[in-house]
């Protein structure tokens, strides 16, 4: 049995999986499902409330009242701990990667809204981000307030529970459905989704394999840093697990121009799913990871997804980070 840490209920659960009736056609032997995770909730949208369920009660568990986290101008990450922050009454100080915008939009504009504290670091700063967190943790402290730090995408040993306990969620789908994927599909970016699967379908003997499309960085660091995860996460909370046995498959070549920029056949792809099925996938994420697991389905027995009769894409949210980059859409 899987003893679980401490959990704060935030996310609306279970989220729905979805069969792409119409879209699935273009396949003679492959059915894609979609499970709903930017059904997570509406302002809190996407996969990092299931980690922060787990960080946030780790925090308060620690007796903290503010929230530390750092990201990019756009994170989602980021975003929903601002959410949260506001509707648990903890206040949030965000450390933003880039110029602090005239107008603040999607993901950011929330942020504002939120009422998080946001300090920006340049590029060039970035390197500095989880100092400039310790510094920001003795600051609060010596105003008589207590943080806690979350890394980026909430991913480590604490946050690796969120999609843990997402693949008990998915076993029952299956079950439900009667059904047992070959593979399930996400977008990584930090790694704790991906990490969380792993462990999670490996613990609850699930025969799915998951398969992850990097979105920045390469296979290479995701092998180590949820290696090195998993081996902090079975320290803390004294797990039985063989690493060894797992396979950590994350398929290269779909990053296009780098992280948070992606070309046209992305902006396509969004366009194609939402007006066949009506489901909106996102430029930095999940477009990415769908065009490349279509990509990779399309080969057939030559491709990463070979024998796939059935697969689970995992949709990881990002829908406000679409508005920022309206200007790609072509029309016509
Ligand atoms: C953060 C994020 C991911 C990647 O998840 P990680 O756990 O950070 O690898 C995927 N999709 C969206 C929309 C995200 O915000």
């Amino acid at each position: 049995m899987i003893k679980w840490p401490a959990r704060i209920e935030l996310a609306q659960l279970p989220t729905p999986i979805t069969k792409l009736e119409r879209f699935s056609k273009r396949f003679k032997d492959t059915t894609i499902w979609v499970k709903r995770d930017e059904l997570t909730g509406t302002e809190v949208s996407g996969n990092k409330i299931r980690k922060l369920e787990f960080c946030i009660a780790e925090a308060q568990n620690q007796s903290c009242d503010t929230l530390i986290t750092c990201g990019g101008i756009q994170s989602n990450h980021c975003r929903a701990t601002a959410v949260l922050g506001a509707r648990l009454g903890m206040k949030v100080h965000l450390i933003l990667r880039g110029e602090k915008p005239d107008v603040p939009e999607g993901n950011l504009l929330m942020d504002y809204l939120c009422g998080a504290q946001i300090s920006y670091l340049s590029q060039g700063q970035w390197r500095g981000h989880e100092d400039l967190a310790t510094e920001l943790q003795a600051l609060y402290a010596s105003g008589d307030r207590k943080a806690f730090f979350i890394p980026v995408g909430a991913s480590d040993e604490v946050g690796l529970w969120g999609y843990i306990k997402a693949s008990e969620e998915l076993k029952q789908n299956f079950q439900d459905l009667k059904m047992e994927p070959e593979y399930i599909v996400t977008a990584t970016g930090s790694g704790g989704t991906q990490g969380g699967l792993i462990v999670g379908t490996e613990l609850l003997g699930m025969g799915s394999q998951v398969v992850a499309f990097n979105v920045s960085d390469d296979a290479a660091y995701f092998e180590r840093k949820i290696r090195e995860d998993v081996m902090l996460w079975k320290q803390r909370y004294n797990q039985e697990f063989d690493e060894d046995k797992v396979k950590i498959k994350t398929v290269e070549g779909y990053v296009g121009p780098g992280y948070g920029a992606a070309g046209p056949e992305i902006f396509d792809s969004i366009a194609e799913l939402a007006s066949s099925e009506g489901i909106f996938l996102d430029p930095v994420y999940t477009g990415k990871a769908f065009h490349g697991m279509v990509t990779e389905l399309q080969k057939g027995h030559a491709g990463a997804l070979c024998g796939a009769k059935n697969v689970v894409f995992i949709h990881t949210g990002g829908l406000f980070g679409v508005f920022p980059q309206q200007q790609n859409f072509r029309f016509g």
